[in-house]
């Protein structure tokens, strides 16, 4: 992953305001440690919890960082994932980075592999989806986000954090 243009980001919980954090992507993470969202720092209000903030309704694809970049794209859960997406990657259990937008893209297109070599994010098997409920009610979607190791075969049930009416995960 080293060669793969990681930006910084910054694991905040939903009840904390971003204030004047330095990065540039804030990783929302629940108190379990599920990963609620990955949101453009930039975006959000300083002063405002982080978990109040509408959600990106982007895919995250969460990789460890020895996982290899080629086995990542050629994935069953990067295939899944809706573009555009953002994926995360961890280097521990406390500090993550994000690789996104052009970068991203470019690697997608070229066909997987950087300089002629696989390059690799390492050797552990983390990979997981973050995908946010496509559920519509009144025109309001509910974007609560939930965390897949494949797409679910039966139906799961939502967080639905906003209250709507009670439904499974809309994928
Ligand atoms: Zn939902």
């Amino acid at each position: 992953m080293g060669e793969m243009e990681l930006e910084a980001a910054v694991m905040i919980p939903p009840e904390q305001r971003p204030g004047d954090l330095d990065a540039v992507w804030l990783v929302v993470v629940e108190p379990d440690g599920a990963i609620r969202d990955v949101l453009w720092a930039a975006d959000l209000p300083a002063d405002a919890p982080a978990g109040d903030a509408l959600p990106s309704l982007r895919d995250i694809v969460v990789l460890d960082e020895h996982y290899p970049v080629v086995a990542a794209l050629a994935s069953g859960l990067f295939r899944a994932a809706r573009w555009p997406f953002t994926v995360l990657v961890r280097r521990d259990d406390s500090s993550v980075a994000v690789w996104a937008e052009d970068d991203l893209a470019d690697v997608r297109e070229d066909g997987l592999v950087r300089g002629g070599v696989d390059v690799r994010l390492g050797n552990s098997h983390i990979l997981a989806l973050v995908r946010h409920c496509g559920f519509q009610q009144d025109g309001a979607r509910c974007g609560d986000s939930q965390t897949f190791v494949e797409r679910p075969l039966i139906p799961v049930s939502c967080a639905n954090r906003q209250g709507l009416a009670p439904h499974d995960f809309v994928w």
